[in-house]
């Protein structure tokens, strides 16, 4: 004997009955079956909303009632021939005139009682049940209808019924030793008091029903048919990458079900454990995956963390006070109070002081539970020797469970670092002495957040997925999302990052796609996004509060560099090409990196010197190793040096730098090139980096170019006044052949003094053969002195700056 649970999913409409039927059928042919069924789904909480809405004088719980009626005679009339459909269609109105006889008591009474409610909420299941018998009947001459309230007897706790397995197990083995069919019908959920009265087994409460009758006749096997492939490691519907667990221990699943897994009714397995019957977890819609099977097996070598899960609404109330300590009974009496308000405690804490006791419930029940504490202590709060319970709302309880966790050090540290690194605050912690089960208490919203981070740290073979949010595409973004795109499978595969872009903005528009964005179609989803608002995408990136985040700014603009301070405050990594934050007033440059520790969340813009090159990674190495930069010189400026190694007889100066704003070397603007504001900042960011405090203007910034050229208001007129100076630029070029010197535009530092300016450079000084678009940094430093460490390469262009932030990105995920 075999009995089979389909869920609320899988008796949904006609369409998922016959799916039901084809598996009954064909288990059949091999053995006696006792199958429970559900409600459609849905329909318990229609009826609970229906009855709510009658008994506070709502008239549109007839507006619910035609739903139901409307679900249940469309379902028969596709289930059975019209041939047969009258009696039938006549039953089914019949309990649905009853159900409305009852609401009408509810609406014209204006109340609704517990008991009064578990009739209402059994219509789902007589009526769920009714159809599925008779559609089955049609198959399967040999089958029958059995109403599990006449086998099921329970106490009269409406709402979820303690179960009388006394009477109820002799009731079933009576029952099945008389009946001969191959396929007995009945209605989950449902029972009736010792008299008579209807009851339920709690919301959920199939499972339970199939387990009672699974136990009571020793069946072979308990199979729960829902709609997911089997128990997963965690929540399928909030964490995309779990899986189905193949084999579990009735432990296991208990603790996983008792902290949310929503797909086993907690209460199931105790009837089975007991008869040690299997039970396999199944899905309707994929019969043939293999599920998950709960036995008494413990598989000793497994991954110790089985699963985590979740339960929302969560109230912690505190109760301390001097008065605790060392006075016994004061717990004995807090649990007693809850015990006699029929309150649930899913969660406890006790601080070795005594001083303190945390205790965990739902915060349906708050209010009653407050009110209750504070009165059953009102003499000690009153002498001021225990406080007010403190009562904090809308959070949720997490747990890893597993039952070889015992065996394995760390993993508690494991997740509190995890949540840590995500900002998670965890607001209490609960781990047994039997070590199956470590939980914590965070805020309700970072619940997807801590359980994609957990899940991710536990079973993904230490895969970790950066969320990026994109700001800027032009000519480096676009570089950018290109070589994303393309090294995806690599950095997988090799180094276990999982790289998303979530969102892209420019200037015109956003897009936001919590799953990724496909970036091989990115220009015309971006085209087709919302206008951009770089308040909203702050929100949005808020409010998405995934784990990971960095947000990426490929812009050069002022007021997105701005926005940092934000994303860093929300656990919320930065990586820039922009120069304009750390180039800003010295005490935002040391805001924005002391926040970054503040909130463990990297700030990191290697791209603001020398495009790709690792010249700030290098400063920072140098410092932390304790060695201390004495002197810097360098070309920092790729777009002067092209100028400069291009301009000659044959190509007049306005034309090079046009040529070098055409591939890229230049900033939107060209004249921040060549006033040598760029490469001031540059500097001071590398003298800032090095551990000196300094302010852009403190930099002596000697121009070569004519004022009125610095003067222009736009590109247009800058490129006409270098035209209009071109002696001026020819006169500078003639006087550094005549020296035997080629112009090179240089940065220093030295002495605590910096400055920038065009130089005469000799052929002996290592930047007279610096090549097209190079940068050369020299560090003078206590143990480089007299060679310095030097770094050169492209220190412009497109690609390599993609490729610097890509690397920043990079360093944050190998962190
Ligand atoms: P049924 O109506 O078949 O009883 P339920 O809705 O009660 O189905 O339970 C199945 C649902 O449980 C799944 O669709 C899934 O959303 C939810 N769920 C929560 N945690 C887990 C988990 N760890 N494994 C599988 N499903 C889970
Ligand atoms: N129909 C009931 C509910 O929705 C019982 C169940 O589906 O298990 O709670
Ligand atoms: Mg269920």
């Amino acid at each position: 004997m075999k009995v089979l649970k389909f869920g609320g999913t899988s008796v949904a409409n006609a369409q998922n009955i016959k799916l039901v039927l084809d598996i009954v059928i064909n288990k059949a042919k091999k053995d006696k079956l006792v199958v429970v069924v559900s409600a459609f789904s849905k329909v318990t909480d229609l009826l609970q909303l229906a009855a709510a809405k009658a008994a506070s004088n709502d008239e549109s719980f007839k507006e619910i009632l035609a739903e139901i009626e409307k679900k249940h005679l469309d379902a028969l009339k596709e289930l059975i021939p019209v041939s047969e459909q009258s009696s039938l269609l006549s039953h089914i109105k019949r309990i649905i005139n009853h159900l409305e006889t009852l609401l009408d008591g509810c609406f014209l009474l204006g109340e609704l009682s517990p008991r009064t409610s578990d009739t209402i909420l059994s219509f789902g299941e007589i009526l769920s049940s009714y159809i599925i018998a008779e559609a089955l009947k049609q198959n399967l001459k040999n089958s029958d209808y059995k109403d599990s309230r006449e086998l099921i007897k329970t106490n009269n706790q409406f709402g979820k019924a303690t179960v009388n397995f006394e009477i109820t197990n002799q009731l079933i083995a009576d029952y099945f030793a008389s009946n001969d069919a191959q396929v007995v019908i009945m209605p989950g959920f449902i029972a009736s008091s010792l008299d008579g009265i209807n009851t339920t087994l709690g919301r959920g409460g199939s499972d339970y029903t199939a387990a009672i009758i699974a136990g009571a006749l020793n069946a072979s096997d308990l199979e729960i048919w829902t709609d997911v492939n089997g128990m997963f490691t965690a929540n399928p519907k909030i964490v995309k990458q779990a899986r189905p667990i193949a084999t579990i221990s009735y432990q296991e699943a208990m603790e996983l079900s008792h902290f949310g897994a929503k797909v086993l009714y907690p209460p199931t397995i105790q009837p089975v454990l007991r008869k040690n019957i299997p039970i396999h977890i199944k899905n309707t819609f994929e019969p043939e995956a293999e599920g998950t099977l709960i036995s008494s097996k413990i598989t000793s070598n497994s991954h110790p963390v089985k699963g985590i899960s979740h339960i929302d609404n969560i109230t912690l109330i505190t109760l301390e006070g001097s008065g605790m300590i060392g006075v016994s009974g004061s717990s004995k009496r807090l649990f007693e109070v809850l015990s006699h308000e029929n309150i649930n405690v899913i969660f406890i804490t006790q601080a070795s002081s005594e001083h303190s006791i945390c205790i965990g419930i739902l915060n349906a029940d708050a209010e009653v539970a407050e009110n209750a504490i504070n009165k059953a202590f009102e003499i000690e709060i009153a002498q001021s020797k225990i406080d007010p319970c403190i009562v904090e709302k809308n959070l949720c309880i997490i747990a890893l469970v597993g039952q070889n966790m015992k065996n394995h050090q760390g993993l508690s540290g494991k997740m509190f670092s995890t949540l840590g690194k995500n900002n998670v605050n965890i607001r209490a912690i609960a781990q047994g002495a039997s070590e199956r089960n470590i939980s914590v208490v965070i805020n309700e919203r970072d619940v997807k957040k801590a359980l994609n981070t957990l899940h991710e740290r536990f079973f993904e073979d230490n895969i970790k997925q950066l969320n990026l949010f994109v700001m800027g595409v032009g000519n480096v973004g676009e570089k950018f999302i290109d070589q994303i795109n393309k090294q995806k499978k690599f950095l997988k595969e090799n180094l276990k990052i999982n790289l998303r872009v979530v969102a892209l903005s420019n200037s015109r528009k956003m897009h936001f796609d919590e799953d990724g964005i496909a970036l091989k179609d990115w220009q015309s989803i971006l085209e087709n996004g919302e206008t951009a608002n770089k308040e909203t995408f702050i929100s949005n990136v808020k409010k998405l509060n995934l784990r990971n985040s960095i947000f990426v700014d490929i812009t050069a603009n002022e007021s997105v560099s701005k926005t940092y301070e934000q994303y860093l405050k929300q656990n919320i990594a930065v990586v820039t090409c922009n120069k304009i934050a750390c180039s800003s007033a010295y005490d935002n440059y040391k805001n924005l990196k002391n926040l970054s520790r503040q909130y463990n969340a990297p700030f990191l813009f290697e791209t603001n010197v020398g495009a790709g090159l690792p010249i700030i990674d290098t400063v920072k190495n140098l410092i932390a190793s304790g060695d201390k930069v004495n002197k810097i010189q360098a070309v920092l400026s790729g777009s002067l040096n092209f100028i400069f190694n291009n301009f000659d007889e044959n190509n007049s100066f306005h034309d090079v730098v046009k040529e070098a704003g055409v591939q890229g070397f230049t900033e939107p603007d060209p004249k921040i090139d060549l006033s040598g504001i760029d490469v001031a900042r540059k500097i001071l960011i590398l003298i800032r980096e090095s551990g000196y405090k300094m302010e852009i203007d403190e930099i002596d910034n000697e121009s070569f170019m004519p004022l009125e050229c610095l003067e222009t208001t736009s590109n247009e007129a800058f490129f006409e006044s270098l035209d209009k100076h071109a002696s001026h630029f020819v006169a500078l070029l003639k006087k550094a052949l005549l020296k035997d010197c080629r112009l090179k535009y240089v940065a220093q530092f030295e002495n605590g003094k910096a400055s920038v300016g065009l130089q005469f450079i000799p052929k002996d000084h290592p930047f007279y053969n610096l090549e097209g678009k190079d940068n050369i940094v020299l560090f003078f430093t206590d143990r480089y002195v007299d060679q310095p460490l030097l770094i050169k390469g492209a220190g412009a262009g497109a690609a390599v700056t993609a490729s610097g932030i890509f690397a920043d990105v990079i360093r944050i995920g190998n962190v």
